[in-house]
C-alpha cells in the first residue's frame, strides 16, 4: 500500500521514529534552482549545509552543482566529504574558533564572511603564519527587517550579527592595509522562512545604496551575496511542494543593480530541503484526556524542535489509516510540556501502531536532533534506498 509519497509497507519495516527523504522531489527542486537561477547571468547558488547535513542529501545536492555554505568547521568538512569542491565553500559565523580558520585556509575555502574587525585580524594573523592570503567577504547587518518569527530573523541592527553598515567603509579601508587578507565581497542575511518578496526588495535596495558608497570611495567588490532565507509552504507540503523559486531570482533580477563583472551569491537551506523530508513516528498510545485526544507518538522534540522552539507548524498526516479524521493532540515521549507537535489537528482515526508523517520536515529537523533523555538519534533513510 502506497499513500500519497508514502510506500507504507516499506516505512512500517524500520524502526521509528525515522527522517524519510523523497530524493525524486529533492531533485525536482534542485533542477528547478539551477533552472531559474541559469536564466540570469552571474547568479551563483550555494546549499546553506546547517539545514541539513545528511551526507546523502549533500552528495545529491553537491551532483546538482550547488556550492556550500558553511558555518562551522564541521561543516566544512561534511561538505569536502560529500565532494563540494573547496573554491565553492564560503564560511560564515560570529564566532569562528582558530581551528575553523586554520582548516578554512588550508582546505583553501573561496571566501570568509567576517562579522567582526576582531574576526579579521585574527584571520590575518593565522592566513600570514601560513604564507597565505585569505578572501573575505564583510558580513553587514542591513537593518532589514523580515516577516518571519522573531527568532529567525537576523537582518535587524539589534540582532547580533554582521557588521553595522555605517561602519562598512573603515572595515574595507583596515582589510585594504592588511597583507593576509583580501577583499572581494559583502555579505548579507536578513533572516529565514521570508515568503514576502518586498522584504527581498528591501534588502536589493540596501544594498544598491550600499555599493553607491563604495564606488564614491572607488572600492570594488566582486561578488554580493545575499544570503538565504526563502520560506516555504508548511501549510500545503503536497499541493506546493516546490518554493516559488522564479519570483525569488527574479526579484533579485530586478531590483538588485550588478556592477560589471559582479556575481550575485545566494545561500539557500530551507526552501532546497525542507519539503522532500517528513518525520515518520509511531502512534503508541490513544490516551482519552478529560476534554481531548492524545494520539502519544514515539517520536519527540528531540528529532524534530521546530515545534517547541519556534512554534512551528507542520502538517501531520495518518499514514496508516483511511477512517474518518479526528481532532488529537500529537504530543512525544519526553518530559516537557512542550513535548507537542500540534494541538487539535485532524488526521484519520489513529490506533496503536499507525504511523504518522510529519510533513515538511527536511530543513532544521535531523540535523537538530538531540540525546536529551538518552534518546537515541533519528537516521534518515532515503526514498531510492529502502
Ligand atoms: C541559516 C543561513 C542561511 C540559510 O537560511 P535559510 O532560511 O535556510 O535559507 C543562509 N546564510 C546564512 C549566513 C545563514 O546563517
Amino acid at each position: 500500500m502506497a499513500k500519497g509519497i508514502f510506500p507504507v509497507e516499506k516505512l512500517a519495516a524500520i524502526q521509528t521514529p525515522f527522517y524519510y527523504y523523497d530524493t525524486e522531489l529533492l531533485r525536482q527542486t534542485l533542477r528547478t534552482i539551477n533552472d531559474e537561477a541559469s536564466k540570469h547571468e552571474g547568479f551563483v547558488v550555494h546549499y546553506a549545509v546547517k539545514a541539513n547535513a545528511n551526507p546523502r542529501i549533500l552528495r545529491i545536492i553537491r551532483e546538482a552543482g550547488l556550492g556550500a555554505d558553511c558555518v562551522s568547521g564541521g561543516e566544512i568538512e561534511a561538505s569536502i566529504k560529500a565532494g563540494f569542491p573547496c573554491s565553492k565553500i564560503v564560511y560564515a559565523g560570529v564566532g569562528k574558533s582558530d581551528w575553523e580558520i586554520n582548516l578554512g585556509l588550508d582546505q583553501d575555502i573561496f571566501c570568509f564572511n567576517v562579522e567582526s574587525i576582531p574576526e579579521l585580524k585574527v584571520i590575518d594573523e593565522l592566513a600570514s603564519a601560513k604564507g597565505k592570503v585569505a578572501r573575505v567577504a564583510f558580513r553587514l547587518n542591513p537593518n532589514v527587517g523580515a516577516h518571519t518569527h522573531a527568532n529567525i530573523t537576523t537582518g535587524l541592527a539589534e540582532n547580533k550579527f554582521g557588521i553595522a553598515m555605517q561602519d562598512m567603509i573603515p572595515v574595507i579601508e583596515e582589510a585594504q592595509k592588511m597583507n593576509n587578507v583580501k577583499f572581494v565581497g559583502l555579505h548579507f542575511h536578513i533572516g529565514s522562512q521570508i515568503l514576502d518578496m518586498g522584504d527581498f526588495e528591501a534588502l536589493c535596495n540596501r544594498v544598491n545604496e550600499l555599493q553607491d558608497e563604495l564606488e564614491r570611495h572607488r572600492i570594488r567588490v566582486e561578488h554580493i551575496n545575499v544570503g538565504g532565507g526563502l520560506g516555504i509552504d508548511y501549510g500545503h507540503p503536497n499541493r506546493v511542494p516546490l518554493p516559488d523559486f522564479k519570483s525569488y531570482f527574479d526579484t533579485y533580477a530586478r531590483k538588485l543593480k550588478l556592477r560589471n563583472g559582479q556575481t550575485l551569491h545566494f545561500e539557500l537551506g530551507r526552501a532546497v530541503v525542507a519539503q522532500c523530508g517528513s518525520l515518520i513516528t509511531r502512534t503508541l498510545y490513544i490516551k482519552e484526556g478529560a476534554v481531548k485526544k492524545f494520539a502519544i507518538v514515539d517520536a519527540g522534540f528531540t528529532d524534530l524542535i521546530r515545534p517547541a522552539l519556534y512554534q512551528a507548524y507542520h502538517k501531520i498526516e495518518n499514514i496508516s489509516s483511511d477512517e474518518p479524521a479526528e481532532a488529537y493532540d500529537v504530543v512525544g515521549p519526553i518530559c516537557e510540556s512542550t513535548d507537542v507537535f500540534a494541538k487539535q489537528i485532524d488526521i484519520n482515526r489513529a490506533k496503536r501502531g499507525d504511523l504518522l508523517a510529519i510533513r515538511s520536515a527536511g530543513a532544521y529537523g535531523e540535523i537538530m536532533a538531540s540525546q536529551y533523555n538518552c534518546r537515541k538519534l533519528p537516521l534518515g533513510y532515503m526514498s531510492d534506498e529502502i
